[in-house]
């Protein structure tokens, strides 16, 4: 049954996460303003991966859940962000991932989980703390031109809370080829880059 999630604080915010990129405001990694992070590391190695950079398992940058907290925190603040999009890699080969995800709901955040793994072999930490999951591995003979974001018509969007229940159409609208260009220290850009 579709819920809405109500959790206490968690408590270990010092576990360390492995940070390839974060992108503070992105409207192209899921409906509304979003903070995007992609994590370093993947163990899936799907034929056509669209990240393969992020496949090698090896540190990129170490933060804290606190420390990312705070960024989103900073960014919601600035940026009106309506919640964060964990990428890859393979973002449930971070430990903490349940953890993070519980800690930006307590302070009103959205989560988005896109995960080259199937549900049902996701561990319930993870199930019970994210709002939407898409899941399975990217599949290059099934490419999905049709739904935003997805990029295999195997990949399922599952909704385990009813946060996004209103976003259907966003998810089931004709991809639009989209490029966001961000410039900060460094050139960041996403999304359908051709
Ligand atoms: S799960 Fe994602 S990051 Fe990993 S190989 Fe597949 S497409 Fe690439």
């Amino acid at each position: 049954m579709l819920k809405q999630r109500k959790q206490d604080f968690p408590s270990d915010l010092n576990k360390k996460l492995n940070i390839a990129y974060i992108n503070l405001c992105t409207e192209t990694e899921g409906p509304y303003k979003r903070m995007a992070i992609w994590f370093q590391g993947c163990n899936i190695l799907c034929k056509g991966c669209c990240n393969p950079e992020l496949q090698e398992i090896k540190i990129a940058h170490l933060m804290t859940i606190q420390d990312v907290v705070d960024i989103a925190l900073m960014t919601k603040k600035e940026n009106c962000i309506e919640g964060v999009t964990f990428l890859g890699g393979e973002p449930t080969m971070q430990e903490g991932l349940g953890c993070l995800a519980r800690a930006l709901s307590t302070v009103g955040l959205g989560t988005i989980l896109f995960t080259g793994k199937q549900y049902d072999s996701l561990s319930q930490d993870i199930k019970n703390s994210m709002d939407l999951i898409v899941d399975g591995r990217y599949e290059d003979e099934l490419i999905d031109n049709e739904r935003n974001l997805v990029g295999s018509k195997n990949q399922r969007i599952i909704y385990i809370t009813d946060r996004y229940k209103g976003c259907e159409d966003w998810f089931l609208s004709v991809r639009e080829k989209k490029v966001e260009i961000n410039f900060s220290s460094s050139l960041f850009l996403n999304g359908d880059v051709v």
